[in-house]
């Protein structure tokens, strides 16, 4: 039997995660976003939508250990997976020791945590985002896109229809304009609320967010992330009150850009193009 298959017959042999999760009584906490997927089924196939795991798999919040399992079930060479609730640590010690090796835990905050700086590359981040933090977490790792080969996320249906927008759509804002600069992302499939543990009350949606080796325009991240913030805050305004504080409607005709707009008018190309008027 090959490394990988003893590995996976280790796993497989492991009681069923609910057991696990009920014998050691792990409650799921609210304040961590926690709610849980048991069925192997549905996280190998988030696992397998990732393609293939070589280099290093970064898991954030593996929690009991779902798609940890599925991750390492599926082929990654390495996961890596950082939690903050210290009690999945011994939910999670048994399949730590089946994974010889190929799974480390850090326990600690995923937002205090230099994500790119894990492992080695190719890099991954795959995750079933605990939903208070979800954004905060994504807009940190778009700041180093390019460290990643790619990232497939759970987002409630909600954001994940933001994040894939395109110009004209009616979610199309800030989220869009950050993640379309960098890559290109797509809704792959839903998960409904009963798949998870507790339910949650919305449908989740997992997302694929695959980098772009350049952004596609020009422009520095932290001005596209002041401007698209103060456009999108009163996203019903024109433009020219919306930034006024950025220096209103002559900034944005030096960018070429009618004051008189909406910020739904305008496409990542524009937006990037106000962004280096600031930078200027
Ligand atoms: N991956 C598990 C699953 O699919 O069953 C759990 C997913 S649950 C939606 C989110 C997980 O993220 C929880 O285990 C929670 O404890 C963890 N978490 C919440 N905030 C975190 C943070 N700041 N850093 C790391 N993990 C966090």
């Amino acid at each position: 039997m090959s490394d990988l298959n003893k590995t996976n017959a280790a796993i497989e042999a492991l009681p069923p995660l609910a057991a696990m999760v009920r014998a050691l009584d792990m409650r799921a906490r609210k304040s961590l976003g926690q709610n849980f997927l048991f069925d192997l089924n549905l996280t190998r196939r988030i696992a397998r939508s990732a393609g293939t795991l070589t280099g290093t798999t970064i898991e954030v919040g593996p929690g009991p250990g779902g798609l940890t399992r599925a991750l390492l079930l599926d082929g990654a060479e390495t996961v890596v997976a950082i939690e903050k609730d210290f009690r999945a640590g011994i939910v999670l010690d048994p399949l730590l020791a089946a994974a010889d090796g190929r799974l480390e835990l850090i326990e600690g905050d995923a937002l205090k945590t230099p994500l790119w700086d894990i492992g080695t590359a190719p890099r991954r981040i795959i995750a079933n985002l605990p939903y208070n933090i979800a954004t905060s977490l994504l807009i940190q790792w778009l700041e180093h896109a390019s460290t990643f080969e790619s990232m497939t996320l759970m987002f409630q249906r909600e954001v994940a229809e933001r994040i894939t927008a395109v110009p004209g759509d009616s979610a199309f804002g800030r989220l869009s304009i950050l993640t379309g600069w960098l890559a290109d992302a797509d809704i792959l499939f839903d998960i409904p609320p009963e798949a998870f543990v507790p339910p949650p009350k919305i449908i989740s949606s997992v997302v694929q967010i695959r980098p772009l080796p350049e952004p596609r325009f020009p422009c520095d991240q932290k001005a596209l992330e002041t401007v698209t913030r103060l456009a999108f805050g009163q996203r019903r305004k024109m433009l020219r009150a919306s930034l006024k504080s950025l220096g209103g409607a002559s900034m944005l005709e030096n960018a070429g850009i009618d004051p008189q707009s909406r910020p739904q008018d305008l496409d990542i190309a524009a937006f990037c193009r106000l962004a280096q008027a600031l930078d200027s």
